[in-house]
């Protein structure tokens, strides 16, 4: 069993709190993601899980064994940090071999390995070069393979495609996928990509100033945010937020009257872009831009003063400083309250 427990972990870097008080348990064998804007703390966590940075306070197990206290090679894991470490006096072959080396596998099953490693990454016509003759990528390719290469029970990773170009790292993301999903391997993956977060995650734990604000399957954090941040930081456009004028259990937005969860304080609508259609009620607005993206158009809503995203299909009737009235789907409405921005149950 290799399950991950990270306890209190706090993180102080002088008078500036990097992490507090962080609690989460990475499952045996579950592929969790690590996602959030620059500065958030995702490194400093998958580091202090590492043991290349110390925790202020708080514990740090695996499989049941605390590791806090222990040096990296004695903590069980393998690693790809955005400054991979290929060594530049060893071939492609030797790198990705290194750790089977240090494991004393035989010659025949290194070779069998490393093969395999190589392959998976698509760096197997370049065994025999050394690291100075390789692309950015193609050195961060060759120290996911040797990672991959130990088939190890833990696995931390810190960007590991950041530095392929978009149709690479597509490919190298559902590799990636395959392979872990066929491993026995717990990972703890670090992106601020929230495309690979989704695609990639069993869960996805969403970092915001230091805290884990959701943890969750990606269609969870996806349709279900735990608060306005995250509905704003996953999808791509963002979801929509619009206040509302609450009257029982009725909300009204712009014009618009929905069912509203009952209670006191003020609340706001969050609907996602793609969860709209064209109808003759709905939330009213004039259209300001329309913007075809291939597959669909993005228009862009005023609605009493605030932006309103749609994702419609490229027939629909939108013109550029037309009225047009957009009906949320269906159970696609989710509630905030308006001051502390957390998702009404
Ligand atoms: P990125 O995606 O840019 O790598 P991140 O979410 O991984 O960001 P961290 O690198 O974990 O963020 O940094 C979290 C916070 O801690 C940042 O505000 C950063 O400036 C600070 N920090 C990180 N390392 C140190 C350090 N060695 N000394 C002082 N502050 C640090």
């Amino acid at each position: 069993m290799a399950d991950i427990v990270i306890k209190s972990v706090a993180k102080r870097f002088g008078s500036h709190t990097a992490l507090h008080d962080i609690d989460l348990t990475i499952k045996d064998q579950e592929f969790m993601v690590l996602l959030g804007a620059s500065g958030c703390g995702k490194t400093t966590l998958l580091r202090i899980i590492a043991g290349l940075e110390t925790l202020s306070s708080g514990e740090v197990s695996i499989g049941g064994r605390r590791v806090d206290h222990l040096p990296p090679r004695e903590r069980g894991i393998a690693m790809v940090f955005q400054n991979y470490a290929v060594f530049p006096h060893m071939t492609v072959f030797e790198n990705i071999a290194f750790g089977l080396r240090m494991k004393k596998v035989s010659e025949a099953d290194i070779k069998d390995k490393v093969t395999r490693a190589a392959t998976l990454m698509h760096i197997d016509p370049y065994l025999e070069r050394y690291s100075a003759q390789l692309s950015g990528g193609q050195r961060q390719r060759v120290a996911v393979a040797r990672a991959l290469a130990v088939e190890p029970s833990v696995l931390l990773m810190d960007e590991p495609l950041s530095n392929l170009d978009a149709l690479l790292r597509l490919e190298m993301r559902a590799e990636l996928k395959g392979i872990l999903a066929e491993s026995k391997t717990t990972t703890i993956y670090v992106t601020h990509d929230q495309v690979e977060a989704m695609s990639l995650a069993d869960r996805i734990s969403v970092m915001n100033g230091g805290r884990i604000v959701q943890a969750a399957p990606a269609t969870t954090v996806y349709a279900n945010p735990a608060d306005r941040f995250v509905g704003g930081f996953i999808g791509n456009p963002p979801m929509n937020f619009l206040p509302a004028k609450r009257s029982g259990n009725e909300a009204e937005v712009a014009g618009y009257r929905l069912a509203a969860p009952a209670g006191g304080g003020s609340l706001e609508l969050g609907i996602r872009p793609e969860d709209m259609d064209i109808a003759e009620d709905g939330l009213h607005g004039k259209v300001r831009v329309v913007e075809p993206l291939g597959p669909h158009k993005l228009v862009s809503v005023d609605v009493d003063g605030h932006l309103l995203r749609a994702v419609l299909p490229n027939e629909a009737d939108v013109k550029s400083g037309a009225a047009v009235a957009l009906a949320p789907r269906p159970g696609t409405v989710r509630w905030f309250e308006a001051e502390s921005g957390k998702a009404v149950a």
